[in-house]
């Protein structure tokens, strides 16, 4: 099977593409490396550098067709989406129309979107099945939503089968592959980043919460577990139209067990500083992953313990990330 992964330099999708040679998948990443890393560039990959927003970039990329797209590439900062909309629109949304369009057209038989619990918005029922309400509360959530609905009617329409895979919490690392974001928002990497550089702080943000221990649950699951999630996913994937399917392990920790969890990993004692909420997160947030397992046979083989001890490790190994 030949595959094309977006964003194949970016943290999830470097991991998938890893997974996707070491099936023996031919592999071919388009990444504009805005976010992503050279250096997580797997070798065995062709790399096509460039946008979707470019169609000479389409056209050599499509020169000729692949069995399966894998399309990670996006901006994912929720607080940007929030000072910079139109970034979002612009890039998640035009681009990815530019490449339901070459798939239409015959580019591609399979279709694998890298979705989020941010089309939940904030979920009134936990565990969050795939038939609850979308109701994203930041733009970022909202031009995923946006993408789901244009690749289910294309996808209807044009006959190919796709999967938009709801992403909750991503964390951990696979070898030489881990988390590095500019600026990093997210809480296990932050976490252990400040165990490294006394310059970074790292605070709880809100414990206040309706939660047993007053700080917030999410549903966290390895970044390994995601990419064996997108294999299932490209290998299941056949009747024309769209599945949305949670990846997410259907238990959640909160950031009290996640420090927790940090202090067992890497010995060090945790003492943080609690601030007030960050806007715009929700309590809870678990999905529940029936649906994953009942189409995809899939559900998640690492635990919390296991995904601080990989992400600890990468850190102290690549203390300033992958530069
Ligand atoms: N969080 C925190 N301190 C940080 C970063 C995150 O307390 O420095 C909390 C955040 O409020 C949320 C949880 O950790 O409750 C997970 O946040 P993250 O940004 O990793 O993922 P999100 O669920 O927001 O996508």
């Amino acid at each position: 099977m030949r595959v094309l992964v977006t964003g194949g330099a970016g943290y999830i999708g470097s991991v998938t593409t890893a997974q996707l040679l070491a099936a023996g998948f031919e592999v071919e990443i388009l990444d504009d490396l805005s976010s992503g890393h050279r250096a997580a560039l797997p070798p065995a990959a062709l790399f096509h550098t460039g946008s979707l927003l470019e169609p000479a970039t389409l056209d050599r990329v499509f020169a000729r067709r692949f069995d399966a797209v894998v399309h990670f590439a996006a901006h994912s900062l929720v607080g940007e989406s929030m000072t910079d909309p139109l970034k979002y629109y612009h890039n998640n949304v035009t681009g990815t129309l530019a490449l339901i369009d070459r798939v239409a057209a015959g580019g591609a038989d399979r279709f694998v979107f890298s979705s989020s619990a941010a089309v939940y918005g904030e979920p009134e029922i936990s565990p969050v099945t795939e038939q609850a309400a979308v109701v994203p509360i930041n733009p970022y959530g909202r031009t995923k939503l946006v993408m789901e609905w244009a690749l289910a009617d294309t996808a209807r329409s044009a006959g190919f089968a796709a999967v938009a895979l709801r992403y909750f919490n991503a964390a951990g690392a696979v070898g030489d592959l881990g988390e590095d974001h500019t600026p990093e928002t997210h809480l296990i990497p932050r976490l252990l980043r400040s165990l490294l550089d006394p310059e970074l702080t790292f605070a709880v943000f809100g414990d206040d919460y309706p939660t047993p221990d007053g700080t917030c649950i999410r549903d966290y699951i390895h970044v390994q577990d995601l990419a064996e999630a997108h294999l299932a996913a490209l290998l299941w994937a056949d009747a024309p139209g769209l599945t949305a399917i949670n990846l997410g392990s259907g238990h959640g920790h909160s950031v009290s067990e996640v420090i927790a969890a940090a202090t067992a990993a890497t010995g060090r004692d945790i003492a943080p500083t609690t601030v007030p909420r960050r806007s715009g997160d929700p309590a809870r947030l678990v999905a529940s992953n029936e649906l994953a397992l009942q189409l995809l046979r899939w559900r998640p083989q690492r635990d919390l313990a296991e995904i601080l001890r990989d992400a600890w490790r990468w850190h102290r190994r690549h203390p300033h990330g992958h530069s």
